[in-house]
């Protein structure tokens, strides 16, 4: 009798829990509506925060917002009881030459300055000389051993300048086997290049912008001619090896390479086969370059929720709260207000937040960090991961959202960096309970996966998620919605008018994503196992 009314009891209170659960979660997915999601984004796009830049009235505001909507939400502090963790940042401007004078087998050549070169020199120090360096080109300027590749091989290019093409082999290999094919690596990213640069000892390294295989037009790249550009202050800007770094037109490439008695077109083909050998080009320059710079300090901003059972591992979501400030007037608007860079990822954030503070507690913590100067080049996330308060090796995953666009419900979740690890198995799980499928980047040799705050992640062996509705709006059909993105990317990006429209914006894409990935966060949040990685990923550690 009393055995029987124990199981019975037993099995009502196991229902009770499942049912509480079941409720719990729920609740949670209920949390989620396009109002909340609009509140947040009228104020983080509106002309009061001024653009969002860092070290202005902006950054106070916006940095206030967040601190306050964390506390609102009951977040806990995330750097010893404060919500805002200060960046050490340097602004550096880089006079260049306006002419850059290169003396080849043929004669000088002379690029100029904006048009066809564009340098600068990430060190504290205000005069930066060359004297006679010679100039070695070292195909994609890619050392990767596991893959048998090694453009540095048999060559030491220490104190010299190595020309290098962007991108990787595959672009125009056709291969698929070594650099993932069409899809950019790593290794294809202009910062590899210099990173890669740095390790070999070269004294300078330009990469030669080409459109397609780059990404973005030159303007992108020619934008920073002797404009200031933001570092951390920290020791790499001491004592670098490699002084200068910059990027040549193809065009200038093409002049460079047939003044070397060579032709562009050819050594292209050449460095993109296995067993290339880079080239003493046999010609040389001297240059001479001014640095200013101005250090302060910035803030990144992370409210968590503490694990109850595993509260060391931690499960990150991000989306960066600063944008370009305020620049010259476009019809009567100077206001970058980067509300789908990055108004809307902030609100989505909060959302999420929200909604794990609605549901169980999470077994693992949970972090939400809004990084400083992301469009700076990943700054404050970069910082964030060398002075984290939680251990990288049990930092779960990154979940990362950036710009999101307001065109409503999508059938896809398009994932960036599809491939890399388990992480894609966890959102085609997700996205199949709301009805969707999962596709990859149509445009990986973009690498847009790179371009953002989950890198730094990456680069720590953490995986990491980059992933949104992208390719097929509901009511929008492929081609038409294919059509509304490009539409965004080449008129609205980094632009004045990325502004959000309360009245005819539709927010449901968006209040779907965070549903998605607040799913997602809250499976990792409470298992045990860490995704791994694939091997393929150039990011692989054994986890
Ligand atoms: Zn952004």
């Amino acid at each position: 009798m009393f055995k029987q009314n124990h199981m019975r009891q037993s099995l009502f209170l196991l229902i009770l829990i499942i049912g509480s659960c079941t409720s719990k979660h729920e609740l949670a997915l209920k949390s989620f509506n396009n109002n909340d999601l609009a509140k947040d984004l009228i104020v983080l796009s509106a002309d009061s925060l001024q653009g969002r830049a860092p070290f202005t009235v902006g950054e106070t505001r916006t940095v206030a917002y967040l601190e306050k909507r964390m506390k609102e939400i009951g977040l806990e502090p995330a750097f010893d009881g404060k919500f805002t963790q200060g960046v050490p940042m340097v602004e550096l401007t880089s006079h260049i030459p306006d002419k850059f004078i290169i003396q080849t087998p043929k004669g000088e050549i002379s690029l100029k300055s904006g048009d066809e070169y564009t340098a600068w020199c990430s060190i504290l120090q205000e005069e930066i000389k060359l004297n006679s360096s010679e100039i070695v080109f070292a195909g994609f300027g890619i050392s990767a051993p596991d893959k048998g590749w090694d453009d540095f091989k048999g060559i030491d290019v220490k104190g010299k300048t190595i020309i290098v093409l962007v991108n990787d082999p595959d672009y125009y290999s056709g291969d698929t086997t070594l650099f993932n094919g069409k899809a950019m690596t790593y290794q294809g990213r202009w910062r590899y290049k210099f990173e890669e640069a740095e390790r070999q000892g070269a004294a300078a390294c330009f990469v030669v912008h080409e459109e397609g295989s780059a990404g973005y037009p030159w303007t992108v790249s020619s934008l920073r001619t002797n404009k200031a550009d933001y570092n951390i202050d920290d020791d790499r800007l001491l004592n670098p090896k490699c002084l200068i770094t910059g990027w040549i037109t193809k065009d200038a490439a093409i002049k460079l390479f047939s003044s070397c008695n060579m032709d562009y077109e050819t050594m292209k083909g050449k460095a993109s086969v296995k067993g290339f050998h880079s080239v003493d080009m046999n010609a040389k320059y001297s240059i001479g370059i001014n640095n200013k710079w101005v250090k302060s300090i910035s803030s990144n901003v992370a409210g968590f929720i503490k694990g109850s059972e595993r509260p060391d591992e931690v499960i990150v979501f991000c989306a960066h709260w600063d944008h370009l400030g305020i620049g010259p007037a476009v019809n009567g608007d100077s206001i970058y207000s980067g509300a789908s860079d990055n108004a809307a990822a902030m609100s989505w954030m909060l959302s999420i937040a929200k909604a794990f503070k609605t549901g169980k507690a999470p077994k693992r913590s949970v972090l939400f960090f809004s990084p400083t100067a992301e469009e700076a080049g990943l700054l404050g996330s970069t910082y964030f991961v060398d002075n984290s308060p939680f251990d990288m090796s049990k930092t779960v995953a990154c979940i990362n959202n950036d710009v999101i666009l307001f065109l409503g419900k999508f059938k896809d979740v398009t994932v960036t960096g599809y491939g890399h690890s388990e992480l894609d198995n966890y959102i085609v799980d997700e996205a199949k309970k709301q009805g969707r499928y999962v596709c990859a980047d149509p445009n990986p040799e973009n690498g847009m996966f790179f371009r953002s705050d989950q890198l730094p992640f990456l680069k720590a062996g953490v995986p990491a998620i980059f992933a949104k509705g992208y390719s097929e709006q509901v009511e929008l059909g492929k081609e038409k919605t294919q059509q509304k993105i490009d539409e965004y990317w080449r008129t609205i990006y980094h632009k004045q008018c990325d502004n959000f429209y309360p009245e005819t914006d539709n927010l449901d894409g968006l209040c779907e994503d965070a549903k998605l990935f607040y799913s997602i966060g809250n499976r990792l949040a409470n298992e045990s196992s860490f995704p791994k990685w694939n091997k393929q990923s150039e990011f692989y550690v054994n986890r």
